[in-house]
């Protein structure tokens, strides 16, 4: 079918982090930093992305500072005309390094914040000292006249904090703050045990939401996006498989969603042997998903179809064992039951102990890469 032009690229630019959260999007196998394109490789995905009308980059990693050219990428993608999102979780930055970002042409900064209480941020970061480099390195942001969004992913331990979330994200100055639960493939997949709230924990999540976003109208924009599995309907993930957006990862393979290596069978190809637009345009794993006919009943024949796109494909194939399945979290889904059940399962689990990405907890600090 005719594939539409992406607006969006997210580029990893590494899969190396100094932490460790547990509900990490990255792959359970990392790349190496051996198999990272280099400055130069970027630069030409860059102009290749515009070329094809894509309009803003989401710099991302693991944690991107980890890449010591960090500002000659980020000089790279304003120079091709993107608007740039640095999304970092701020450990191996700091007001001098985030200068010299934003005289490359940085536009904007997205700082993750684990919890509002300092020990169980830093545990669920898997990394002592991290929250408090993090309050800083925002304050930083702001301070130098930059556009700042907080991002916390939610889940069993810290959605009673929400309201000091919030208030935190408004007192350093943030315009947005987005409350994204954990998504449950991959590293949160694994801890899903030990990170999925409670239905009621849920429900008063959703009240206190409310109630923030009318006491902070106008001032401070809050995003929130429910739990899969305690939802009734699907979100329209990717906004459509193929159609809005694009990740790469380090080494080039091009997904069209940053959980898609969890489908087997899908072959991704790669912008070292492949133009971006015949990757976009042609590749299987980008077909394969694309537009409504692949669909099976009962999202073939509903009227949601065009909306939502039928869900996650990497939900269906968690839940359902089937990619190409209805999303279990929508409520005409046959396995909807299913869903809901592994969900209140997984709550009374009250596990406690989280299994991060790739490494025991940490001590220490970790330097500023220049
Ligand atoms: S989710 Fe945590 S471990 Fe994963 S890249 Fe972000 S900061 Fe690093
Ligand atoms: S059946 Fe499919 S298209 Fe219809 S609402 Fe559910 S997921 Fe969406």
């Amino acid at each position: 079918m005719n594939a539409p032009a992406p607006l969006g690229l997210l580029a990893e630019l590494t899969h190396r982090c100094p932490l460790a959260c547990p509900y990490c999007s990255n792959p359970l196998k990392l790349e190496d930093r051996a198999d990272e394109l280099d400055t130069t490789g970027w630069a030409d995905v860059f102009r290749q992305a515009v070329a094809m009308g894509v309009l803003q980059v989401h710099l991302s990693g693991g944690e991107p500072a980890s890449r010591r050219d960090l500002i000659e990428i980020t000089r790279a993608a304003s120079d091709a005309g993107l608007y740039t999102n640095l999304i970092t979780s701020a450990i191996g930055l700091d007001a001098d390094r985030l200068g010299r970002l934003k005289t490359a042409g940085l536009d904007h900064v997205q700082v993750s914040i684990q919890d509002t209480d300092p020990t169980g941020s830093d545990r669920i970061a898997g990394y002592d000292g991290a929250h408090g480099r993090k309050l800083a390195f925002a304050e930083a942001v702001t301070g130098l006249g930059m556009a700042l969004t907080i991002n916390a992913v939610i889940h069993r331990a810290n959605i009673d904090h929400l309201t000091t979330l919030v208030d935190l994200a408004a007192s350093l100055g943030a315009g947005r703050v987005e409350i994204a639960h954990a998504q449950y493939y991959g590293w949160a997949l694994r801890n899903r045990d030990a990170l999925m709230p409670t239905r009621a924990q849920i429900d008063r999540a959703m009240q206190e939401l409310d109630r923030l976003q009318a006491r902070y109208a106008g001032r401070l924009a809050i995003d929130s996006v429910l739990p899969d599995y305690y939802a009734r309907r699907p979100k329209p993930c990717m906004g459509g498989w193929g159609r809005r957006s694009l990740n790469i990862t380090p080494s080039g393979l091009v997904l069209p969603c940053h959980a898609a290596q969890t489908i087997p069978g899908l072959a991704f190809w790669s912008v070292r042997d492949r133009s971006l637009a015949d990757i976009w345009t042609h590749s299987p794993a980008f077909e394969a998903f694309r537009g409504t006919a692949w669909m099976k009943e009962p999202c073939r024949s509903c009227e949601f179809r065009e909306l939502d796109f039928g869900g996650c494909r990497c939900q269906a194939l968690a839940i359902a064992g089937d990619a190409a399945a209805t999303d279990p979290s929508c409520d005409l889904s046959p396995l909807h039951g299913r869903i809901q059940a592994l969900a209140q399962q997984a709550a009374a689990e009250q596990a406690t102990e989280y299994a991060y990405r790739g490494r025991p907890m940490r001590t220490g600090v970790a330097p500023i890469v220049s």
